[in-house]
């Protein structure tokens, strides 16, 4: 099976998911109550974490508010709290279950900017090793994911289930 993955697909990946059913990714995940199929790890009060089902590196997370916004200045301070609240969680748990030597933590903010997803905010948190981006991806633009989706979702899970954050 040969997975790619390149972030630079990323564009063509999620126009072709977003053709096949219409619709906000992000609040369609959130509506539908199959979170492990979604990769939904935890759900807070305005924010939730959910797993990027096309990660650039084994472990990448996604923090998004419930609500349909597009932009960082249309949070209320409840959501753009919890969104911080829950990189740092996200981050804790990422270093205790995959020891990143390095953290990619930002957001692409409308399309300019390469936002996939343009009208959903969400951060995304990466994590990095050193020697992640080598050769492959620049020369052949396809990249071996070292872990499948789900099997992070099953790492991860459990860590989230301490409600503690
Ligand atoms: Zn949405």
């Amino acid at each position: 099976m040969k997975i790619l993955w390149a972030p630079w697909r990323m564009k063509y990946i999620k126009r072709f998911e977003d053709n096949r059913d219409s619709g906000c990714f992000f609040c369609r995940a959130v509506q539908q109550n199959r979170d492990r199929e979604n990769l939904i790890l935890y759900r807070g009060k305005t924010c939730f974490i959910i797993l990027n089902k096309y990660p650039y590196n084994t472990g990448h997370l996604m923090i998004a508010p419930y609500r349909h916004a597009g932009e960082l200045e249309k949070l209320n301070e409840e959501e753009y709290i919890e969104l911080m609240k829950l990189t740092v969680w996200g981050v804790k748990i990422l270093r205790k279950e995959y020891r990143p030597s390095g953290l990619n933590i930002g957001a692409n903010i409308g399309r300019a900017a390469g936002a996939g997803v343009e009208d959903h905010l969400h951060f995304h948190l990466v994590p990095r090793w050193v020697g992640d981006t080598n050769f492959m991806p620049v020369i052949s633009e396809t990249k071996i994911m070292p872990e499948l989706p789900h099997e992070t979702y099953d790492r991860l899970k459990k860590y989230f289930e301490e409600s503690e954050h």
